[in-house]
């Protein structure tokens, strides 16, 4: 999606030498007209798979995810990452090895939201090991909800995300695909 790509190349900022950083208008700041165009994209890409429910993962999966679930006219639903008492105690659970924090966390999802009629489409900000993604289609398979997709709006297809995800037979759709990028050479899209 070119104009994502142009926000990238304008407002992205590597760090170190592997996270790309898009605080300006994705992670912390958000730009909405710009969200409005991505869920338009994810909706052109996944119109036909009879989509019941967004599944996403907090934080910064859940701006994206709301904005495209207008043109999808489905609910939203997000892993919780952190125990909680608000939280039902009949979840499913996977755990999840996260790229930034480099650590394990657990995300969970009400056994009440995700049910065996759901044809699910993951949604998430970044694409790199697959993790993320990977334990939202863990969930979904324990649910008995059908993983239709995975939406990202920025993949780095230099890591083994992809792959895995579709050795597991699931669609993936990426908006805005980083091929190589270092504080020398720059962002170089596929
Ligand atoms: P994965 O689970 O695919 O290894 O990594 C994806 C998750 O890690 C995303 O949910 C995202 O929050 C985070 N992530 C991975 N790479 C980046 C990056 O380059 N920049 C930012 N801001 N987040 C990233």
């Amino acid at each position: 999606m070119e104009l994502l790509k142009q926000r990238i190349l304008k407002d992205g900022r590597i760090s170190g030498t592997d996270i790309l950083k898009v605080d300006m208008f994705l992670n912390h700041q958000i730009d909405i007209d710009l969200l409005n165009e991505m869920g338009k994209e994810f909706y052109r890409l996944f119109q036909s798979w009879d989509i019941t429910k967004i599944l996403t993962v907090e934080a910064s999966g859940i701006a994206i995810a709301c904005i495209a679930a207008q043109y999808f006219k489905v609910p939203v639903l997000f892993a919780k990452k952190c125990e909680s008492r608000n939280l039902d105690s009949d979840v499913y659970q996977s755990k999840v090895y996260s790229f930034t924090k480099e650590k394990d966390y657990l995300i969970r999802v009400s056994k009440k939201y995700l049910l065996p009629s759901d044809r699910i489409l993951i949604i998430d900000d970044f694409l790199a090991n697959g993790r993320a993604a990977l334990g939202l289609i863990d969930i979904c398979e324990q649910a008995g909800a059908v993983p239709c997709g995975v939406g990202i709006a920025i993949e780095k297809g230099y890591q083994r995300g992809r792959k895995l995800i579709e050795e597991k037979g699931v669609k993936v759709e990426a908006l805005a695909v980083i091929d190589s990028m270092d504080e020398h050479t720059g962002i170089n899209f596929s």
